[in-house]
């Protein structure tokens, strides 16, 4: 079996191909990459807890509630969907409010940023 080999850039000593690190004159060859592979993940973990961190309410989906508003309002829908459970049971039993506050959720569902928090 043959070893790969490359040139170190500095010296010009034969080296194996995944050295970080030059025997010769131990200059540092390749970018640690295990490190960066390992941070990535940690900035990606940081970013969802500042978003939970804002939250501490339910993240809606704008796009789902208005679905939901739409085609399940009348039995409330949206309303389960944002958590709202007893505004919901209300809906099912006047039929979206008489139809009134399905238009008004349709409304200010879109003028609602994308997500939004309730
Ligand atoms: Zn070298």
């Amino acid at each position: 079996m043959e070893v790969e080999t490359k040139f170190c850039e500095f010296c010009g000593a034969k080296v194996v191909i995944d050295a970080v690190i030059c025997p010769n004159c131990g200059k540092q060859l390749e970018e640690l990459k295990t490190e960066e592979n390992r941070s990535n993940p940690q900035v990606i973990i940081n970013n969802s807890n500042t978003i939970n961190g804002i939250a501490g309410k339910k993240q809606c989906d704008k796009w789902v509630a208005l679905i939901l508003c739409v085609f399940l309002g009348v039995l409330g829908g949206h309303k389960f969907y944002e958590g709202k459970a007893g505004m919901g049971i209300l809906y099912i039993f006047t039929v979206g409010l008489f139809g009134i506050g399905i238009i008004v959720d349709f409304i200010s569902i879109l003028c609602k940023p994308n997500p939004y928090y309730v």
